[in-house]
C-alpha cells in the first residue's frame, strides 16, 4: 500500500537520493504521471542520530539524542517543561536544524535536503498543537479544506476528503461553525482533521490535551489512537501523566535535553 504521496520534484530526484541510511529501507520508483507515490519499506521511519541543538550559542536544548521511530509506532515524549520535547518535534519537520548530528525521515537526511524539497517533506507530516492554531475567520469545513487548497489539491478531491475526515473526527453536522462556536475538544478535533486530511505518514502532536479537561483529553487520545491504527506514525509531547499511563505506548523521557529513558509500553514515572 502506498502511503506517501509526493510531487514530481521528489519523484524526479536521483534514485540514489531515495536510498536511506543503512537499515532504513528504501523507496520504490514513482508510478503515476502527475502525483507520485512511494513505498517506504524500512523499519525506521524517523531516526535521530546524536542530535545536539544549541539555541543562540548558549541554551543546549538537546544533547546527543539518538533514537529510531518505526513506521506505525506511537511514541510519547515526556519530561518537565524546558526539557527539549518541542525542540525534538521541530527537528522532525526541519523547523529546527541540529548543531551536530543528523535527522532522517523516510530514508532521507532532512538537513541535507535542498530548501525546495522541504514543503514536500512537510506535506507528509501533520502537526497538532496545544492551542489548535485554527483560522478564526474560517469555518470548520474551510479550515480543513484550506490545508488541501494550499497544496493544490483539486476541488473534487477536497469535496470528497473534507467530509470524510470530519466524519472520522466526529464533527459531521458542525461543518459551518466558526472556531469560537466550538468547545476546546471540538477545536482540537478540527485541528486533527486538518493535520490528517492529507493522510500524512507522520503526526507530530505538541501537548494536544494540554488545554482540555480529562474526559475531553481522553476522547482526543482515543481519536489519535484510531488514526495511529490506520498506519500513521504518531509522536506526541506531553506532560499528561494520566494519559501516558492510560495508553501504555512507548515513552521517551527527556531531562534537560538528554534522553534518560526509552521504554516500550511505558508509564509516566
Ligand atoms: P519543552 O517542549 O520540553 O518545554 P523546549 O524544547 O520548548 O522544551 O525547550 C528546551 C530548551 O530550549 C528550554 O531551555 C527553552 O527555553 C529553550 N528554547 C526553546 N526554543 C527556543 C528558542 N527558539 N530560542 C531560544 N531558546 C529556546
Amino acid at each position: 500500500m502506498c502511503s506517501w504521496r509526493v510531487t514530481s520534484s521528489i519523484a524526479a530526484a536521483r534514485k540514489s537520493d531515495l536510498l536511506g541510511p543503512p537499515g532504513t529501507g528504501r523507496f520504490c520508483c514513482p508510478r503515476a504521471a502527475d502525483t507520485y507515490a512511494f513505498h517506504f519499506r524500512g523499519a525506521r521511519l524517523i531516526r535521530l542520530e546524536n542530535v545536539t541543538k544549541i539555541y543562540n550559542s548558549e541554551v543546549t536544548a538537546l544533547r546527543d539524542a539518538t533514537f529510531d521511530v518505526a513506521k506505525g509506532e506511537f511514541v510519547f515524549l515526556v519530561g518537565p517543561s524546558g526539557s527539549g520535547k518541542s525542540t525534538l518535534l521541530r527537528m522532525m519537520n526541519r523547523q529546527e536544524s541540529p548543531e551536530k548530528g543528523a535527522v532522517w525521515v523516510a530514508g532521507r537526511d532532512i538537513n541535507e535536503m535542498p530548501d525546495s524539497k522541504v514543503p514536500h517533506l512537510r506535506r507528509n507530516i501533520g502537526n497538532i498543537f496545544q492551542d489548535y492554531k485554527l483560522l478564526l475567520n474560517k469555518t470548520v469545513h474551510e479550515n480543513v479544506a484550506f490545508a488541501l487548497e494550499v497544496i493544490g489539491r483539486p476541488k473534487h478531491v477536497i469535496r470528497q476528503q473534507v467530509p470524510a475526515v470530519l466524519d472520522l473526527v466526529g464533527l459531521t453536522g458542525k461543518e459551518d461553525r466558526f472556531p469560537h462556536q466550538l468547545s476546546g475538544g471540538e477545536q482540537q478535533r478540527v485541528s486533527i482533521a486538518r493535520a490528517f486530511v492529507n493522510r500524512p505518514l507522520i503526526l507530530l502532536a505538541d501537548e494536544p490535551t494540554g488545554n482540555l479537561d480529562p474526559a475531553t483529553g481522553e476522547g482526543i487520545m482515543r481519536l489519535l489512537d484510531r488514526i495511529n491504527k490506520t498506519g500513521t506514525t504518531v509522536v506526541m509531547a506531553t506532560h499528561d501523566q494520566r494519559i501516558v499511563n492510560m495508553m501504555r505506548k512507548r515513552v521517551i523521557q527527556m531531562d534537560r535535553g538528554i534522553i534518560v529513558r526509552d521504554q516500550a509500553r511505558g508509564v509516566y514515572e
